[in-house]
C-alpha cells in the first residue's frame, strides 16, 4: 500500500494577542519572506488569518492601521493568486476593539472563541468567511474556506463552536496539539486526552475525542515526543539564540498575565513538554524533521494511506533562524518521494476518495 504524506504548511497571520505589534514588521513582511520560501519549493502556505483584527483595523477610519489592512488584503490576494491558501483564525479579543492613543486596546474578557456568547460566535464567523471568501475569489481561489484555527488554540469546550464551525460550512479543524496543555484561566487549553498518535478524526462535539464517524474532522497540529533532556536543552536554546522576533518586529506575548498566570501557563506547559508541535519557528531542522519522522513511523504501523502532516509558525515569530529551519525542513521533504506539500482542502479530497 502507498503511503501519501500530505505536509500542510501553515502560518497564523496576526499580531501580538494584546494588540500590540506593527502590521508591517510583524505580519506583512515576515509572511513575505516565508511565501518565498515555500514558492521556492512548490510548497503551498496555509494562511490562517485572523480576519478579526484586521477587520476592526480596516474600520478604524483614516488610521495607519486601516492602510495596514489594505496592504494585508493586498498580500492576500497575491498570495492566493501566487496557489497559497488563506483559511480562518480568529482572535475575538478584537470584537469591539478601541484604538486609542496607547494603541489597540482589546477585550481579554472575549479572549476564548469557545467562550463567546452563540451571537457572536455565528456574528465573528460570518464575517470573518465573507471577508476571506471575497479575498480568495479576487484570488482566483475557487473553493471555499475549509479549515479554522482556534485563536490561542482555546477551542475547548468545543461542543457549541464546532456546530456553528459545522453550520457555517467549515470542514476541518487545525487547533489541537495532542499533549499539550495550558493551565491559565485566561487562555486554557488541555490536549492531554487526544490521541497523539493519530493524524486525523472525525468529530462530534469534542476535538479531543474522535467519533467513530462523522463529516467534520480534526486534523491536528503534528506533534513529536522527545527525551526531557533533549526538549529542555532545544528550549534553552530556543530561548537564547538571536533576536526573538522578526526584524523591526516589537511586542511581547506576556503582557496579557498576571504574574501568577505567568507561572501557571509557565508549569503546565514545562510538565507537557516533551511533547513538542511541528513549529518551525521553534524547533531546529532536526528536531522538525524528527517529528515528520516519527508521524511517518505510526502512520506505516496503521496502515493510514492518506496522512496530513501539519507544521505551525507564527508571522510575528518569523526570525531569520525560523527562515533557515523552514527552507531547511522544505528542501530535506522535497526529497522524499512520499510527500507531497499539500493543503487541507487536497487532503480532504483525497481522504474522502479514500473512503
Ligand atoms: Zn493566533
Amino acid at each position: 500500500m502507498t503511503i501519501v504524506f500530505h505536509f500542510i504548511t501553515t502560518v497564523d497571520y496576526e499580531v501580538f494577542g494584546c494588540g500590540g505589534g506593527s502590521p508591517k514588521a510583524c505580519v506583512v513582511d515576515p509572511t513575505q519572506r516565508a511565501l518565498a520560501v515555500c514558492q521556492r519549493f512548490g510548497a503551498p502556505m496555509t494562511i490562517f488569518v485572523d480576519t478579526a483584527e484586521f477587520l476592526a483595523m480596516g474600520r478604524s477610519g483614516d488610521t495607519p492601521a486601516a492602510a495596514a489592512a489594505n496592504v494585508v488584503e493586498r498580500q492576500l490576494v497575491d498570495a492566493t493568486n501566487s496557489g497559497h491558501d488563506l483559511q480562518l483564525h480568529l482572535h475575538p479579543q478584537w470584537i469591539g476593539a478601541r484604538l486609542t492613543e496607547k494603541g489597540w486596546q482589546v477585550d481579554l474578557g472575549r479572549y476564548r472563541t469557545a467562550d463567546l456568547p452563540p451571537s457572536e460566535m455565528v456574528e465573528i464567523i460570518d464575517d470573518g468567511l465573507s471577508w476571506l471568501g471575497r479575498l480568495r475569489r479576487q484570488g482566483g481561489a475557487v473553493a471555499d474556506v475549509t479549515a479554522f484555527r482556534a485563536g490561542g488554540w482555546c477551542i475547548q469546550p468545543s461542543a457549541t463552536l464546532v456546530e456553528t464551525l459545522v453550520r457555517a460550512g467549515i470542514r476541518i479543524d487545525s487547533s489541537v496539539a495532542p499533549g499539550i496543555w495550558n493551565a491559565t484561566q485566561l487562555d486554557w487549553y488541555d490536549f492531554r486526552a487526544s490521541p497523539a498518535p493519530r493524524s486525523h478524526w472525525p468529530v462530534n462535539g469534542d476535538v479531543t475525542r474522535p467519533a467513530d464517524q462523522g463529516t467534520f474532522m480534526e486534523v491536528p497540529i503534528s506533534v513529536g515526543r522527545f527525551a526531557w533532556s533533549k526538549r529542555i536543552t532545544g528550549i534553552i536554546r530556543q530561548k537564547t539564540a538571536g533576536p526573538a522576533f522578526p526584524d523591526g518586529c516589537i511586542g511581547t506575548y506576556g503582557s496579557m498575565h498576571s504574574r501568577r498566570e505567568r507561572l501557571t501557563s509557565r508549569l503546565s506547559k514545562l510538565l507537557t513538554a516533551r511533547w513538542a508541535m511541528l513549529d518551525y519557528c521553534r524547533l531546529n531542522e532536526s528536531d522538525l524533521m524528527s517529528v515528520v519522522d516519527q508521524r511517518k513511523v505510526w502512520a506505516r504501523s496503521e496502515g493510514v494511506r492518506n496522512v496530513p502532516i501539519v507544521a505551525i509558525g507564527h508571522s510575528k515569530d518569523f526570525t531569520r533562524r525560523a527562515e533557515a529551519a523552514l527552507s531547511a525542513l522544505l528542501e530535506s521533504l522535497a526529497q522524499c518521494g512520499d510527500v507531497r506539500f499539500s493543503t487541507y482542502g487536497s487532503w480532504l479530497s483525497a481522504y474522502e476518495t479514500e473512503q
